[in-house]
């Protein structure tokens, strides 16, 4: 790192309610000399609310690429910059990756703060394993690309998180029926750290029953969670047949091995068949 280089500091800002922010952000919003944003007339207001005068400039996903390498310029001169989104964290389904990546490669420093993310204050609070999740941002608009997405996840293991927009929303998880079944937990979350608040959580045929019921329940920001895959028995019906006829008259292992080679799993899995508990 040069010392004589600025610092990218990455801001997150309010989900809507501005007491949300820190002290820290307001702290580097006021010192650094330039904010770029996602929409200069959006971050403005939050910086009038706060009597923070920072010049900002716009970057957003149509001018990103190309004006990286002007910040990334500005930053090696020595200028101290933030970066802010419309709300949340900068760079989670917001823009950014091609500047932090840029300054990485540069040997800029980026310090991120810790503030705001719909994806992580929905998930605290949706009764879902935290564990282990995977975020997965924004689903594809077109139907057939949603539902590919959306069968390449349906024996993930992990609580899974997406953001949607409100128009989309009774598609989407008409497509989560089809493709995870309709009794699959699906606990919705909108409009978080506004007025109107709510989390629901419900089979995603009972969901998409609750949100039909009244159309302002299908309104406003909102992240979806999905309970994980039931841990299905992942041998074959025919293997697990099979192996329980042989080993009536083979050695446990010789018939664990035999059937194992012929359906190509593992001879554990059928070795340990019933031995459990
Ligand atoms: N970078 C942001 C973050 O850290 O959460 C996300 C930006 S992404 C463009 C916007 C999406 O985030 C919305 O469509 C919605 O899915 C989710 N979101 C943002 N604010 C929200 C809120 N107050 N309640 C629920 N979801 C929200």
């Amino acid at each position: 790192m040069n010392e004589n280089h600025g610092t990218l500091y990455i801001v997150p800002t309010p989900l809507g309610n501005l007491g949300d922010i820190s002290q820290r952000a307001l702290n580097v919003l006021a010192e650094v000399s330039l904010i770029c944003a996602e929409d200069t007339r959006h971050t403005g207001q939050l910086l009038h609310h706060f009597s923070i005068r920072t010049p900002t400039q716009s970057l957003h996903d149509h001018n990103e690429k190309q004006k990286a390498a002007f910040i990334v310029s500005k930053l090696a001169a020595g200028t101290d910059i933030a970066l802010v989104s419309d709300a949340g964290t900068p760079l989670i389904s917001d823009p950014g990756y091609s500047l932090v990546n840029l300054c990485r490669q540069s040997g800029i420093k980026v310090v991120p703060l810790p503030g705001p993310c719909a994806a992580i204050t929905a998930l605290s609070a949706s009764g879902l394993a935290t564990d282990r999740f995977a975020f997965e941002g924004f689903l594809p608009a077109k139907q057939s690309a949603r539902l590919s997405s959306l069968e390449a996840l349906s024996e993930e293991p992990r609580t899974l998180v997406f953001y949607e927009a409100p128009r989309r929303v009774l598609d989407t998880l008409d497509d989560m029926q089809a493709v995870f079944g309709p009794d699959r937990q699906v606990v919705l979350a909108k409009e978080l750290t506004k007025t109107f608040e709510t989390i629901h959580g419900a089979p995603v045929a009972d969901l998409i029953t609750w949100l039909k019921e009244d159309s302002d329940r299908q309104r406003g920001e909102m992240v979806l969670m999905v309970a994980p895959a039931p841990k299905t028995d992942a041998l074959p019906k025919a293997a697990v047949t099979l192996f329980l006829a042989l080993a009536e008259d083979l050695p446990r292992k010789k018939a664990a091995s035999l059937v194992a080679d012929a359906f190509g799993i593992k001879k554990n899995a059928l070795y340990n068949l019933g031995l459990e508990g």
